[in-house]
């Protein structure tokens, strides 16, 4: 087995993965908070989980990976200063918190079915979502009572964060001290906690909320960082293979996720933590929901993008690097993104189906060495092009064995695409509409070709304009 070395910001270090059960890896990602939309940022921590998926897949193993969905408790500070975020929205648009988690949970599904995500394995297709598991969070919490790490306030049942880690150790994973972590947040804690660096596993009296649960400590609800601990934990064991989320958990989310579960357990919680970088605007600023702005995948369709452009931008840079979004960078994966498709419906049947040229080996081998290098993507795609380079100076077509099985990292379904395009004899009356859209814009009436635009995408094809008139894609 070829090794697969990844980044685990535990170590700071670059290692060999290994699983703690061989060939089986489980994998706990942090999913969204249902409260407004998710935007591209949000979207390219999922993509990252995608790509470690389907790249741990392709080295043989199977990946048990739970996502939950933040439908209670995370307050509009990470730490548990401010409000619900949930409730913040539900006030604010006259639902109840139920409506708005519903609503935002439908959204996000469809958007990462659009970026072709995979969906969690365990339980299989679903994700986990906190107000279903709050049973295995008093659960937990009642452990982390026993063994002496969390106390009971009138407000709410904390963490002993000193108690835990020592007062002014370094955090394991941010090595960063309680001050540091905990700096902005000097004025806003509860005033029974022992300590401002203790967080909330449970939060009581706090009557204007609207979801509560009973609890043996009263009723209530869990803080945002417990959820994690629990579902992860229910789920996958009390020790997990790979965590991750994006660099904005490492300081509190993770720190605290670390803190909660190990007290419980007395075992070590995850042994490798990845994380993934921002994407950010072109000011270099992290696109974050706080801003009040920002981009999400319906801007890159109102453009004519793509998604799978989006999902190939993402996957043309370093997991790890900074990112700069743009409309025009995402254009330009859209372009490598065509190359790819172009190849892909210039394949015929019978070479589909037939053993690939000798040559093609070792540029397989060339990819699966790039991405085993902790997730370098960029080289990867790189790769990529570059065989189809290859392919069409050889006049030589036979590496579809090779392409597939890339794809089942890169995610662009191509072999949809390269059978639509082998059975593509539109159906009459598409081909009818797209003859007269071929003639309004050359008449320039951009008012009846963009109307026969929208007729065609309601029939579901992918509409793009090129030099030689209007190109038909149906969709996947
Ligand atoms: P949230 O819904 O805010 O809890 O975030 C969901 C996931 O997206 C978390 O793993 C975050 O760390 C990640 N995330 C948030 N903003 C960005 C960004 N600008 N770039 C990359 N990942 C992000
Ligand atoms: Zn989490």
């Amino acid at each position: 087995m070829r090794p697969f070395f990844i980044y685990n910001t535990l170590s700071r270090k670059v290692e060999e993965f290994i699983p703690l059960k061989p060939g089986v890896v489980t994998y706990y990602s942090c999913g969204p908070t249902v409260y407004l939309p998710q935007h591209l940022g949000n979207m390219r921590s999922y993509l990252f989980t995608d790509t470690l998926k389907r790249t741990l897949r392709l080295n043989g193993y199977e990946v048990r990976h739970v996502m939950n969905i933040t439908d209670v408790g995370h307050m509009t500070s990470d730490q548990d200063g401010g409000e619900d975020k949930i409730e913040k929205t539900a006030r604010a648009e006259g639902r109840s918190p139920k409506e708005v988690a519903d609503y935002y949970t439908g959204l996000f599904i469809r958007n990462i079915e659009l970026l072709r995500i995979e969906k969690p394995t365990v339980p299989p297709g679903q994700f986990c979502r906190a107000t279903e598991h709050v049973p295995d969070m008093i659960a937990l919490i009642g452990r982390i009572l026993d063994r002496g790490y969390a106390y009971v306030a009138p407000s709410g049942v904390y963490f002993d964060v000193e108690k835990w880690r020592g007062a002014n150790r370094m955090g394991r994973l941010s090595r960063q001290s309680l001050e540091e972590q905990f700096s902005e947040q000097r004025l806003e804690h509860a005033s029974d906690k022992r300590s401002k660096h203790d967080f909330a596993l449970w939060v009581l009296n706090q009557p204007h909320h609207l979801m509560q649960w009973d609890s043996p400590w009263g009723r209530g609800y869990p803080g945002w960082h417990i959820e994690c601990s629990a579902m992860s934990m229910k789920y996958l064991g009390e020790t997990l293979d790979i965590h991750s989320g994006g660099l904005d958990h490492v300081p509190i989310h993770h720190e605290n996720e670390i803190a909660q579960s190990e007290s419980a357990t007395g075992k070590p919680f995850v042994r490798y933590f990845v994380h993934n970088a921002f994407l950010v605007g072109m000011e270099g600023v992290k696109i974050s929901k706080s801003a009040g702005r920002f981009p999400v995948l319906a801007d890159l369709a109102a453009a004519g993008i793509d998604p799978m452009a989006f999902r190939l931008f993402c996957f043309g840079a370093k997991y790890r690097s900074e990112l700069a979004f743009s409309l025009d960078a995402v254009r330009a994966a859209q372009t490598n993104l065509d190359y790819i498709r172009e190849f892909a419906r210039g394949v015929p049947e019978s070479i589909a189906h037939s053993p690939d040229s000798d040559w093609v080996e070792s540029w397989f081998d060339r990819f699966h060495e790039a991405v085993n290098n902790d997730l370098n993507t960029p080289q990867a795609l790189a790769v990529v092009l570059d065989l189809i380079g290859e392919a069409y100076r050889r006049g030589d077509k036979r590496i579809w064995n090779a392409m597939r099985r890339i794809d089942t990292v890169l995610g662009l379904d191509l072999e949809s695409v390269r059978q639509q395009a082998a059975s593509a004899i539109l159906p009459p009356e598409i081909e009818s509409l797209r003859a007269q859209r071929d003639e309004a814009r050359k008449r320039k009436d951009f008012a009846r070709s963009d109307a026969l635009r929208s007729e065609l995408q309601s029939r579901g094809y992918e509409v793009r304009d090129t030099p030689q008139g209007t190109l038909l894609h149906r969709r996947g």
